[in-house]
């Protein structure tokens, strides 16, 4: 969880979030049938079959950008967050957005670069202007010509409205522009790990679309284009799609969106040598900026690996460290840290409970608004005391969409200044089952006290040059490394290969 998102949160729209039993909306796409609109396209000028207008397009990138930025927070580094801005505007004013033969209303559309608090590898773009890039993403890059070209394709997605051409082909606009309307029904069964992931809405419906090889392709052609016209040595951008391959060559490794979305990088990294020198011989100047010195002045003392402040777990206890809490995870369940939620999953997935903040002001207040919900019966209801805190408990019962009735029990728990919700659930058939493992973090929720653990730093990254000719292997010092990272890892991240040799004065990037 992410404090800061959380405020940000707090102040977004209440009823919206309040509305929801639980963060299942990915079910939305199925409704409504297709309603296409023909527009242009302003790459070729051409007219084509789309989902949305451009309008459209920018109304939901706008909104699903709420939900992006309230999702994953944005990483808290100004001047990390003006630097990408300033390189994506810069390769913006490149491309067919900003060209005067390309109709008003593109050129004048605002966009937007910004960098998730995220260790996962990723970069997306949302319609009408919004892209970004992950922090993790930027570990794995080592100079700002690669960042070019990763952001020049994700404009290229924007320009070529590739999730627009999408959703036409998918029919599914009227799922997104009726999306609201369909919160509030209780949803259990299909893929519950999926389903507690937690991208609601528009963002979740969006995102879900995914591009096609040809769109994929063309974006890698755009991002070419756009970073050399920039004066950028595109060819660069081949050194991260090598990343990106040995990242999936590991075993074990769940692959990042933009991997299984995208195609083989292995093919990439040789196409976009050959069209970096494809542009390289049309576009006038010189096209060798590479920019290492400033991408590292801003990279360096970037987190590596999971944020333990935004919290984690060990012993099957879920630590806050920020906001000084405290609960006991059910044994053997796998557990999921989200910026704005934490959701605990049976392994067999029968069961789970999602941990957040409420935006009510007392556990009564947060319960009755729980208990109003529509579709929710309550069984139960009264007040609690959670280890000394004045607490409201709440068993309901509603429907799910294939006819089966779920049981959710729910605590609400006031703590700190603000009041924190728990919700369990799992079949009528199974909660008598479930309900010790249910109960556990809800009735085990307590402050944190424990100096080591309040006082936890996640590991940065500083860059530093190879003090001798050597295997990289040994610059990296093990012990330093946060959980979750292996020597392998760093070297991908540094671009090298673990036994090969560094040249002195190679600068690195290392665990502080
Ligand atoms: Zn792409």
């Amino acid at each position: 969880m992410n404090t800061s998102a959380l405020r940000r949160r707090v102040a977004l729209q209440r009823a919206r979030f309040l509305r929801l039993v639980l963060p299942i909306l990915l079910l939305v796409a199925a409704v409504g049938s297709g309603c296409v609109s023909t527009g242009t396209n302003p790459i070729s000028g051409n007219t084509r079959a789309y989902g949305y207008s451009w309008e459209q397009e920018v109304k939901l990138g706008t909104e699903a950008d709420q939900q992006i930025q309230q999702q994953y927070g944005v990483y808290d580094n100004e001047e990390l967050s003006a630097y990408v801005e300033k390189v994506g505007q810069e390769i913006l004013a490149e491309s067919h957005m900003r060209r005067p033969s390309t109709p008003e209303k593109f050129r004048n559309t605002e966009f937007h670069f910004r960098v998730l608090d995220s260790p996962i590898i990723n970069a997306f773009a949302l319609p009408g202007g919004y892209c970004y890039v992950t922090r993790g993403l930027l570990a794995h890059l080592n100079n700002e010509a690669q960042l070019a070209v990763v952001l020049g394709h994700e404009i290229g997605h924007v320009a070529g409205r590739h999730a627009s051409k999408q959703a036409a082909k998918q029919q599914i606009m009227q799922g997104v522009l009726m999306g609201g309307a369909v919160a509030g029904q209780v949803a259990f069964g299909g893929n519950v790990a999926e389903n507690v992931m937690g991208l609601g809405g528009t963002a979740a419906q969006l995102l879900s679309l995914s591009y096609s090889r040809d769109n994929e392709r063309e974006s890698d052609r755009l991002g070419v284009e756009y970073a050399t016209m920039a004066g950028y040595d595109a060819a660069e951008g081949a050194e991260f799609f090598t990343s990106l391959k040995r990242k999936s060559e590991q075993s074990g490794q769940s692959l990042p969106t933009w991997q299984s979305t995208h195609p083989d990088p292995g093919q990439r990294e040789d196409t976009i040598i050959k069209l970096a020198q494809e542009w390289d011989q049309q576009v006038e100047g010189e096209q060798t900026a590479r920019n290492q010195d400033a991408y590292y002045a801003v990279i360096d003392q970037i987190i590596l690996g999971q944020d333990p402040r935004q919290g984690f777990v060990e012993n099957e206890v879920f630590y806050h460290p920020d906001l000084k809490f405290r609960f006991p995870v059910p044994s053997g369940w796998q557990v999921q840290n989200e910026t704005s939620q934490v959701a605990m999953i049976q392994p067999d997935q029968e069961a789970y409970v999602v941990f957040r903040i409420s935006q009510a002001d007392t556990p009564t207040a947060a319960a009755e608004e729980f208990a109003g919900q529509e579709g929710l019966t309550v069984v139960e209801r009264g007040q609690e005391s959670v280890n000394g805190r004045s607490a409201y408990r709440v068993l309901g019962e509603g429907k799910t969409q294939q006819g089966g009735t779920v049981r959710v029990l729910a605590y609400f728990i006031s703590y700190d200044g603000r009041v924190y919700v728990f919700q369990g659930m799992a079949t009528a058939q199974q909660y008598a089952t479930y309900r010790p493992a249910l109960e556990r973090p809800m009735t085990g929720f307590d402050e944190l006290v424990d100096r080591q653990r309040l006082d936890v730093q996640p590991t940065r990254i500083t860059i530093r040059p190879a003090s001798r000719a050597a295997a990289f292997r040994t610059f990296v010092d093990e012990s330093l490394l946060p959980d979750g990272i292996t020597p392998n890892d760093l070297a991908i991240i540094n671009q090298v290969e673990l036994e090969g040799t560094v040249e002195q004065g190679r600068p690195l990037k290392l665990p502080q």
